[in-house]
């Protein structure tokens, strides 16, 4: 019997892990200097969380949730996106008592039953942030600066940030007015998908790829056009904190987020280079979610991106990633007597923090010291017989092909080599 892996997933093999652990670290550390703490949430939840929060007539929800019941017939999904999940802990842990500002991020796997193509998978790898507390227009900012930030950071230039507001309820309602009168007229020619979204979820037509459905989007009325003074004021204090931030923008009218509770300011991060899938980061306000959970009502703002997506990005790019660590010492053992007794001293160099490559199959000294060359270790140890009786090393450096003899002794060691 052979096995193979499921259709959409893929193994992260050793040789391009730390590409992986390179950027959590990273994010870690950009998300962490802005003041966001990471909270890790399971990778599945009551599967009604994701339809409350996405809404059932979602295409997340309706078409491409991994959704499964327990033992005791209890409804459970694997989590489509973070924000719900995260969101649900920050009430459930009632997390607005410890300070009225909360910051958070997140890394990890999410899950859609989607159609595997490049850059996207059924399992991918997101980074997020969430930040709950406040309306302040400074925070919008902030968010999409630590996004953009980061990404400029790994080497990313070319990248488009584009913005856009999707209103409060009050201003959206009249919005999807205007668009449903616009759009009557040419029902007979829409894709059967935009027929039904007219009457639920009007803003969606904007979003269709249909080429028929993306001719008629020119000459549809804009969103910026029919937002309220508080809707337009948050907006454009957005957009000067962006400048005073130096981060560039566009607007554009048409992001529409695919998920129901996001208000005000919708954004992307575009990297151009990277054909239809082209959106590293997609973020916004979402000030009706946490009451929509089960929270108090309470606004809220962040983004999510894939590290599938970054990385192919980064590749066209390419931009070269810090890889591992080489070993730091190869140890040559030469005969019987020596391979068990080296051991408490190997241990010791290794629980200390040495990179320590040692190969116990090879038993020539010759035959050794070729694999601590290829190995890329800037030393070798070289242990006999007679350094066993006087309890010393050959330490040689494989670069200078010096060699000396010191005591066997770890911190010895460790300190000779870092001199
Ligand atoms: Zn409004
Ligand atoms: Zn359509």
């Amino acid at each position: 019997m052979k096995y193979n892996i499921p259709r959409g997933t893929f193994d992260i093999l050793p040789e391009d892990s730390y590409k992986w652990q390179f950027l959590q670290d990273s994010f870690r550390k950009m998300a962490t200097c802005f003041g966001y703490e990471e909270i890790t949430t399971p990778i599945f939840e009551v599967a009604e969380l994701f339809e409350r929060s996405s809404g059932e007539s979602s295409d997340v929800v309706q078409k491409e949730m991994y959704r499964f019941q327990d033992k005791k017939g209890r409804e459970f999904a694997l989590r489509p996106e973070g924000t719900a999940p995260v969101v649900r802990s920050y009430v459930e842990n009632h997390l607005d008592k410890l300070s009225s500002r909360t910051k958070l991020f997140y890394l990890g796997p999410m899950f859609r039953y989607d159609r595997p193509q490049a850059g996207r998978y059924r399992q991918f790898y997101q980074y997020g942030i969430e930040f709950i507390g406040s309306n302040n227009p400074y925070y919008d900012a902030e968010v999409i600066a630590v996004a953009f930030l980061w990404l400029n950071k790994l080497g990313l230039n070319n990248l488009r940030l584009e913005i856009n507001s999707v209103g409060c309820p009050d201003c959206s309602a009249v919005y999807d007015k205007a668009l449903q009168e616009y759009y009557r007229p040419f029902l007979p020619k829409l894709c059967p998908d935009c027929v039904k979204r007219l009457e639920t979820n009007p803003r969606r037509l904007l979003d269709c790829k249909v080429p028929s459905c993306i001719e008629f989007r020119k000459n549809a009325p804009s969103q910026m056009d029919y937002l309220d003074e508080p809707c337009k004021k948050h907006f454009s204090a957005v957009c000067d904190y962006l400048q005073a931030m130096n981060i560039p923008y566009t607007i554009n009218p048409r992001i529409v987020r695919g998920l129901d509770y996001y208000t005000n300011t919708a954004f992307e991060i575009i990297y151009e280079g990277l054909g239809a899938q082209n959106s590293l980061v997609g973020g916004g306000r979402y000030n009706g979610l946490v009451e929509q959970i089960g929270g108090k009502s309470i606004p809220a703002i962040g983004f999510a991106g894939g590290f599938e997506r970054l990385l192919l990005a980064l590749e066209e790019e390419k931009i070269e990633l810090i890889p591992p660590s080489k070993p730091d010492a190869y140890l040559v053992c030469v005969g019987d007597n020596t391979r068990l007794q080296i051991l408490p001293y190997l241990n010791a160099l290794r629980t200390k923090g040495l990179i320590v490559d040692y190969d116990p199959d090879k038993s020539s000294l010759k035959a050794q010291l070729k694999s601590a060359a290829s190995s890329g270790a800037k030393y070798a140890i070289i242990i006999g017989e007679n350094e066993l009786a006087t309890k010393t090393v050959n330490l040689k450096n494989l670069q200078t092909g010096e060699q000396i003899a010191i005591p066997m002794d770890e911190e010895y060691t460790i300190n000779k080599m870092k001199n």
